[in-house]
């Protein structure tokens, strides 16, 4: 039987591009809903690594199982880093969407002179019942830009441009994004741990 690995994500996007990138690992794959959890984790923590570190581990514990969990956003030079840490809150409005973000980025970047360039970052952590909690990460640079552009992917991907391919990353493929994303790489730094951990 292969070694289970619970992906400790409720986001659909993460969820597609993380069992895209450990496919060719012997793992079953589950994700919460495969083992009927309901789990929110509060994002409060001041890092990356603190935030990944609390939703692995949280999953680990409830799921009893080694869990992967990534923590990641987007830094854009232009607003010192904003939204960050807090990519996914980043908009006044109560229930906002990932366009009404992209739609308030826009906003605070109007005016500003151009080119807006940014990187997203991942930090991924592994937990697993009775190990200390392990941690990989990863960059992608770019640049932001002032019109949508693909519908692929999910959050900031439509205003993100990836210079090397002149696209934004919402008109890259799932294996375009996956070989150069900040989870991408992320996952990838994390695979020599997940061997270690789940002995594959
Ligand atoms: P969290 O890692 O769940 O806290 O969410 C980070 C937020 O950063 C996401 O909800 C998106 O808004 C943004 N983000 C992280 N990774 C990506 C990506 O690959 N593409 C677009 N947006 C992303």
């Amino acid at each position: 039987m292969k070694p289970k690995l619970l992906l400790a994500t409720n986001n659909p996007g993460k969820v597609a591009e993380m069992k895209a990138l450990l496919d060719g690992l012997p793992l079953d794959l589950l994700t919460p809903a495969d083992i009927g959890l309901t789990l929110e984790v509060a994002e409060d923590g001041q890092t990356y690594a603190e935030n990944a570190a609390r939703k692995a581990e949280a999953f680990a514990r409830a799921g009893g199982l080694a869990a992967l969990a990534d923590d990641s956003g987007l830094e854009v030079d232009a607003l010192d880093g904003r939204p960050g840490l807090h990519s996914h809150r980043f908009a006044p409005q109560a229930g906002a969407t990932d366009a009404d973000r992209r739609a308030y980025l826009l906003q605070q970047l109007a005016g500003k002179p151009r080119p807006w360039t940014a990187r997203f970052r991942a930090t991924v952590a592994v937990a697993a019942p009775g190990r200390e909690t392990r941690f990989a990460a990863g960059t992608c640079e770019g640049e932001i830009i002032p019109e949508e552009r693909g519908t692929n992917g999910f959050g900031y991907d439509p205003i993100f441009l990836v210079p090397e391919f002149g696209r934004t990353m919402a008109e890259l493929t799932m294996d375009e994004k996956n070989r150069l994303s900040h989870r991408a790489r992320a996952v990838q730094n994390a695979v020599p741990i997940l061997r270690e951990i789940l002995g594959l």
